[in-house]
């Protein structure tokens, strides 16, 4: 029996994570659910955006599934006790390293897409994007030149070890999808860029079923637009991760649609949708559920090693979706629920 925690935190959270559990349990895996509060609504209850038993619940399960955090009430509070602290600690705490983002877009939802028509339904590509070193944990600060100049400074670092654990989770991925692998680095100018080539090749000898290929980032960021059809699996640094995966969710369009994931070494994960707690619209019942919902297949895929499950929700959302379920981020009236029931009607 596998535990998975829920913690749904503030806004839509509670809503959307509410409905992927719903899809969870009509899936008969022997799962086990156990729920606690984060973030703002943590803070109400506890005093504390990331609290003690909810930490230890997350240590203790096999796979967390989040909603958001973020509420504009604490806005002024410290930054420590801040919502948005809780997935800074879960990140350092659970030992995350590696962050998934599929981006894709879903038949029927072509036009929410920033592409061209013609390319825009070619997208279905996951980066993974390395979150633990490069320019934002390297040595950093301020100071003045000889010449008497202020200067800021960043390095960029990565060790040997660091991209082999990455580049086997984007050949692991990769083998799980269409077997293709794109690395994507600045080899042409960055010493750090030259190990991570050397490393992934490396890595690729007990790869042999994937093909491996390699792109500097500022033409993957074009070919991206152009014609994304190309990629299956990219892999790469924090930064330009951070960057290309934001790109890669705006090709996609709708924001109500994309999952993420989190890895540790040892497999465990957190898994969230990408959009936030949106205050705007929480308690209205008229969030788009299937983020969240496509969240719980990649926590089945990932962490607990059931592809089929994985695929028969996604195979669901999608077919909800193309049979013209739309909430209102698509464009539509479905409420909420009306969205997961229209999901478990077609697992
Ligand atoms: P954060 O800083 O937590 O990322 P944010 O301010 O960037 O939050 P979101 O909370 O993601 O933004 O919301 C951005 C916009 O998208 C809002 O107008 C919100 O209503 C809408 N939105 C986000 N998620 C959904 C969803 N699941 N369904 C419908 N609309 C959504
Ligand atoms: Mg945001």
């Amino acid at each position: 029996m596998a535990l998975i925690a829920i913690l749904p935190g503030d806004g839509i959270g509670p809503e959307v994570t509410g409905e992927a559990q719903r899809v969870l349990e009509a899936l008969d895996l022997d799962l086990h659910f156990e729920q606690a509060p984060v973030g703002g609504a943590a803070y109400r209850a506890a005093g504390h955006p990331l609290p003690p038993e909810t930490l230890s619940l997350a240590r203790r399960a096999d796979a967390v599934l989040f909603g958001a955090v973020g509420d504009p009430e604490f806005d002024r509070l410290d930054r420590g006790l801040r919502p948005e602290q809780a997935i800074l600690g879960l990140r350092r705490e659970l030992k995350l390293f590696a962050n998934l983002r599929p981006a894709r877009v879903f038949p029927g939802l072509e036009d929410l897409s920033a592409l061209r028509p013609e390319v825009a339904g070619a997208i279905d590509l996951l980066i993974v994007r390395e979150t633990n070193g490069d320019v934002y944990f390297g040595e950093k600060g301020t100071r003045v030149t000889p010449a008497g100049l202020r200067q800021g400074y960043d390095l960029m670092a990565y060790d040997e070890v660091e991209v082999a654990r990455i580049a086997r989770v984007g050949f692991e991925a990769a083998r799980g999808r269409r077997g293709r692998l794109c690395s994507v680095d600045k080899a042409n100018v960055l010493e750090t860029s030259q190990l991570w080539r050397d490393v992934v090749i490396e890595a690729a000898a007990d790869y042999p079923d994937v093909t491996l290929s390699h792109m500097y980032v500022d033409n993957a960021a074009m070919q991206m637009v152009r014609s994304p059809g190309q990629f299956d699996v990219i892999v790469t640094g924090n930064l330009f991760g951070d960057i290309l995966s934001d790109q890669a969710s705006m090709c996609a369009g709708s924001i109500g649609m994309l999952p993420s994931a989190t890895l540790s070494a040892d497999g465990k994960g957190l898994y969230e949708p990408i959009h936030g707690s949106a205050p705007d619209i929480a308690g209205q019942g008229r969030a788009n559920p299937c983020a969240a919902i496509l969240s719980a297949a990649m926590l089945l895929r990932h962490s607990l090693r059931q592809p089929e499950a994985a695929d028969r929700i996604e195979v669901a959302v999608i077919a909800a979706v193309a049979n013209g379920m739309r909430t209102a981020d698509l464009g539509g009236e479905a409420s909420t629920r009306a969205m997961g029931d229209a999901v478990l009607a077609r697992l």
